[in-house]
Order: structure tokens, then sequence, then C-alpha cells
């Protein structure tokens, strides 16, 4: 890892290209293209290489976006975030040089066991409450926090791995972004919002992780909206959820964004306190 990174921070000269590259098995494939495992060929360093083609790019009118994508997730150094070492990019392609994720997305460990426990749902929400507190501290506003983009290190620790809704900024945004039973109220009525649209996700997040499901779901998207803009909260009775983590939940699902626990207040939080591991290392096998 060091001389990647090494080569792409303290030279910003280096140039890479696909010859640094031996591309190995597909890991994925995404809404704009395909993750391959793949290694450096002078280190043996491990990566995932992301490659997406430019007719999709213009297809989808992505250019902009993905260029701040790479811009953001390239300026951030967390353990809780994936790290983009660098990109390039031939005729046809842009390729993205990730940190590999060894156990792949987080959604599918959550689809595969149904729900997670309280302490893997607390770990996960102390790494991700750690990881945001560093982003918002350097004006990163993440926007679509979900468990499709988190990933899992061999270790079993989260990583945030896309930026592609994140944007650097100060004042209140008013773009309509992110996933639809993850929208905050103030995006719902389009009222501009700031950092506590994060704080409003993480609440979603952590019911999802707990119920299997997130907890404005509805037949349509109206009804979804309806239910946002409400407030409908509803905790069903199994899976059995200790008090503790109804209250925090009920905490971050507040409709006016500045009544919202702060990221500190999540993470000295009686059920965090009580089920995280610290270390952040989860092992759900
Ligand atoms: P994406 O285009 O980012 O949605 O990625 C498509 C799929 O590739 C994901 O669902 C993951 O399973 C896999 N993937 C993406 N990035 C990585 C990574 N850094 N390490 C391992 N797998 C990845």
């Amino acid at each position: 890892m060091k001389y990647l990174a090494k080569n792409n921070n303290e030279s910003p000269k280096r140039q890479w290209s696909l010859k640094d590259f031996d591309v190995g098995k597909p890991l994925g494939k995404g809404k704009f293209g395909r993750v391959y495992l793949a290694r450096e060929v002078r280190s043996k360093y491990i990566v995932a290489l992301k490659v997406i083609f430019r007719e999709q790019m213009k297809k989808y009118g992505i250019h902009r976006q993905l260029m701040r994508e790479m811009e953001i997730q390239t300026s951030l150094r967390h353990p809780n975030i994936l790290r983009l070492y660098g990109w390039f990019h031939d005729a046809e392609r842009i390729f993205m040089i990730l940190e590999y994720a060894h156990r792949g997305e987080l959604y599918r460990e959550l689809r595969k066991n149904g729900h997670l426990s309280e302490k893997q749902a607390a770990t996960y929400m102390l790494s991700l409450t750690q990881a945001l507190a560093y982003c918002h501290e350097k004006d990163v506003i993440h926007r679509d926090i979900k468990p499709e983009n988190l990933l899992l290190d061999h270790e079993g620790r989260l990583k945030i791995g896309d930026f592609g809704w994140a944007v650097q900024s100060r004042s209140k945004r008013y773009t309509m972004c992110g996933t639809l039973d993850y929208l905050a109220p103030e995006m719902v009525e389009n009222k501009g919002h700031d950092f506590a649209i994060d704080n409003w996700t993480m609440g979603i997040l952590c019911y999802e992780f707990l119920y299997g499901v997130p907890p404005f779901e509805a037949e349509s998207q109206s009804d979804t909206f309806q239910r946002i803009r409400k407030v409908e909260l509803n905790f069903p009775s199994t899976p059995r959820i200790s008090t503790e983590a109804r209250d925090l939940i009920g905490r971050l699902l507040v409709k006016d964004s500045s009544k919202r626990l702060s990221l500190q207040e999540i993470e000295e939080h009686p059920w965090i306190i009580k089920n995280a591991d610290p270390s952040g290392i989860c092992n759900t096998r």
C-alpha cells in the first residue's frame, strides 16, 4: 500500500496506466462499470480496479459528478474510508485504483442474515460515525450513506466505498440526491440541507441494520415521501430490539435537523458504549 500511496500522493506526476496492473477476476458490476481484482506489477500490491466506460459517462451525464467524487475520495484518509489511490484513463475508459475490500458489500451480509445483531450494528455505527466526523471536519457531506455503499475489508472493518453524491461545502445545498428510502425530510421538502442530512441517514441505517428493512418503506414513492415527511416511525415487535437502540434511532430520525443527535452524541450514546467494539472489527461469520 505504501508504494501506491507514496507514488500517488508525494509525487503527483506519477502517471498510472493499465500496463502497471495484472488484472484478475471480476469483483462486481455497478451501474456505470465493472470492478476487477488487480495487482500492481512492481509492488505486487492488491487493489480493486474500477473501470468506467466514457460512453456510459456521456450517456448518464456523470462526468462532473465522477470528477468530484474522485477528487474528494483521493483527499480522504481514514481507516473507515475506502482509499482511492489514483486514477487514469485511455481513449474509452476511466480506471479508478481502489483499496480492495475483501468481503465486499455490507448489503450482501445484511441480506444473507436478514438483519444484524446489536453488537454488529453498534460496531458499524461507531465506525461510520467516526468516518463521518472526519468527513464533516473537512466540510465533506456524504449524502448517500446506505448498505450498498459500505464495504468490508478482510477483518470485517467497515469502509465507506462510494462518494458519488458527496459534496464539499459549508453552505446549504439544494440538490435532491441520495436514495429514496434514505432521504431526509428537508430533502423531500426541498428545503436545503447541510451536514445533518448524514445524521438522519445514520438513523435510517441503524434501523435497517437491526430490522432488515428501512423504516419508511412503502408501496409507492409518494407514500414513502409522506411517511418521511411525517416521520411515521414504528418499531416492529420482532426482532426484539433493545430500548437503548430504539432510543438512538428515535433521536436521529428527528424532523428538525438542528435537534438530531450530533456525531459526538452518537459516539457517547449508551447503546454504542455498551455494544460497539472500538476496534471496529466485526466478525459476522
Ligand atoms: P460499484 O460499481 O462501486 O457499485 O461496484 C460494483 C461491485 O463491485 C460492488 O457491488 C462490490 O461487490 C464490488 N466492489 C466495488 N468496489 C470494490 C472494492 N474496492 N473491493 C472489493 N469489491 C468491490
